[in-house]
């Protein structure tokens, strides 16, 4: 299974993202997970990505398509993959199509993860992770079952991310109206776009995907 979850931030990809590498086994790609691991491992890309993604906006196509190939290429992706947070841009959903066309490969679904604005500030503002294990968390919406102790892997270490604020928030909101929404029609045209609605609860968001994802 190929898959694309497409959606503006804090829509639920990388929740929706991990459940379905494990009921589908295959490999959640998150290029903004990757383009972290840059700034952190402060090599060149990370250099160059880290003031843009601070800033809310949206690093150069041309070092994600980069990025994303070399990721193809690696053998997990092979049995299929979930892209979260690639494409962004029209000229990267171009560049997608050639690179799967020239591997002779063909998605199975894009799907979108509709949510409004207004619920998203409030996502993203109350969103942390453990800092082992990478597990996804929210101050209100999804807890840890014990205060402060990771429910996956017992770790009591936590990170927020720098970008996750609502000053930030209006900028990436408004780069995925201009830049990202535009591809939605893009997969229209080729019958294999499904819509769910983000803005229910995280199992029934998972429950709607399973359905969508059933016949493909
Ligand atoms: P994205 O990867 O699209 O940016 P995340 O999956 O990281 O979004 O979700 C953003 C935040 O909202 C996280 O803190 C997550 O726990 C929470 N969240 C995800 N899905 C839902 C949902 N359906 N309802 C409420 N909160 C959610
Ligand atoms: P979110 O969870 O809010 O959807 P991501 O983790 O996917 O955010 O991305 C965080 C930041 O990384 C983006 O705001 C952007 O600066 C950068 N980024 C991630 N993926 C891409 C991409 N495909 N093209 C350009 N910039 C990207
Ligand atoms: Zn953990």
């Amino acid at each position: 299974m190929k898959l694309i979850l497409l959606g503006p931030p804090g829509a639920g990809k990388g929740t929706q993202a991990k459940r379905l590498e494990e009921r589908y086994g295959i490999v959640q790609i998150s290029t903004g997970d990757m383009l972290r691991a840059e700034v952190a491992a402060g090599s060149a890309i990370g250099k160059e990505a880290k003031a843009v993604m601070e800033a809310g906006q949206l690093v150069s196509d041309d070092i994600l398509v980069r990025m994303l190939a070399s990721r193809l290429e690696q053998p997990d992706a092979a049995k299929g993959f979930i892209l979260d947070g690639f494409p962004r841009t029209v000229p990267q959903a171009r560049a997608l199509d050639r690179m799967l066309q020239d591997k002779g490969l063909r998605l199975d679904a894009v799907v979108e993860l509709k949510v409004d604005d207004a619920a998203l500030t409030d996502r993203i503002a109350g969103r942390f992770t453990c800092a082992k294990c990478g597990t996804g968390y929210h101050d209100v919406f999804k807890p840890t079952a014990k205060a402060g102790v990771c429910d996956s892997c017992g770790s009591t270490e936590f990170v927020r991310r720098a970008d996750d604020n609502r000053e930030t928030v209006a900028a990436r909101l408004e780069a995925y109206h201009q830049q990202t929404a535009p591809i939605i029609p893009h997969y229209a045209a080729t019958g294999i776009l499904k819509t769910v609605d983000g803005m229910a609860d995280i199992d029934e968001v998972t429950r709607q995907l399973d359905r969508a994802l059933a016949g493909v």
